[in-house]
């Protein structure tokens, strides 16, 4: 009998993938955690029955959240992630030789854990003598820092459990604050199919605080619609002023000097909704 993994995503939508084995599955003290081994989309890190990363496809959502705020500022020594257990931001954040320190903020020390065990090409950079890792509720670790940091990248889970607040105004707002003036906060904004309402309101919230503000788009299969987006605020940089001639040394798969302009552009029922009064 074949086991399959299935995700609900509205009342009449849902994904399903073949389940070779399961690996590991516990309740830890903020969300269920399961490790999958996927007939065709190899290992699964799973969090409160949502996907968050599958081995196929994990470097596009990775590539894509680290090297376009990090090619757009010019000179990114100090980066926050917060959330990011999977390790797959740090890995690519990790890349740029420009970056001297890269501390991660992560509520789940299980996450930590079970992403050693079952994804040992991701943990490699929890090992990096450049990366620090801070086991925390990433809205408290925020709250003391003060222009500490080039480039924060929110990599969170979806807005449930512990990771709703991530979306608010006083979150992001301390993000403002934690970041040097001429800082970029990067956000993973969620399906411009299905959340086309929390992609707005980041958009908005995010342009309440900072002078440039540019969505973004990847095609990720595992994700609901395949269709993502993250956004991307600064007060000083502008991704049309960014120099490129980093991308030269970044071993990438997705990512691709040409594609950082591309995937700003975005379609027109995505500008209707965001531009919607
Ligand atoms: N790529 C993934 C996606 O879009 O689904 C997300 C990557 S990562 C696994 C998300 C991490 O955020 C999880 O490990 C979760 O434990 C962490 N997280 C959620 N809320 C958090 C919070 N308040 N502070 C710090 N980390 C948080």
């Amino acid at each position: 009998m074949s086991i399959w993994y299935v995700e609900k995503e509205t009342p009449g939508y849902k994904l399903h993938w073949k389940v070779k084995k399961v690996l590991h599955e516990r309740q830890t003290r903020y969300q269920r955690l399961q490790v999958l081994e996927l007939e065709d989309y190899g290992r699964a890190l799973i969090l409160d029955n949502a996907i968050q990363i599958t081995e196929k496809d994990e470097f596009i959502y990775n590539e894509m959240i680290a090297h376009v705020p990090l090619l757009t500022h010019p000179s990114p020594k100090r980066v926050l992630i917060i959330g990011g257990g999977d390790g797959g931001a740090a890995r690519e954040v990790l890349k740029h030789k420009e970056v001297e320190e890269v501390h991660m903020v992560e509520i789940d020390g299980e996450v930590i854990d079970a992403v050693r065990k079952f994804f040992p090409e991701n943990a490699s950079a929890f090992d990096d003598p450049r990366f620090k890792l801070f086991i925390q509720d990433g809205l408290e670790f925020i709250k003391s820092k003060k222009q500490e940091y080039d480039v924060i990248i929110v990599d969170s889970s979806d807005p449930v459990g512990p990771a709703v607040q991530l979306f608010e105004y006083q979150f992001y707002s301390d993000c403002l604050k934690a970041l040097k003036p001429d800082g970029i906060l990067n956000v993973q904004s969620e399906s411009p199919f299905y959340n086309k309402d929390v992609m707005k309101r980041v958009r908005d919230l995010l342009g309440s605080l900072f002078k440039y503000v540019n969505p973004y788009l990847a095609c990720i299969p595992t994700y609901p619609s395949g269709l993502w987006s993250f956004t991307m605020a600064s007060n000083a940089y502008h991704y049309s002023a960014a120099d490129l001639s980093r991308a030269q040394g970044l071993n990438t798969r997705y990512f691709t000097k040409d594609l950082f302009h591309a995937c700003f552009v975005l379609p027109g029922f995505i500008n209707d909704f965001l531009n919607a009064v």
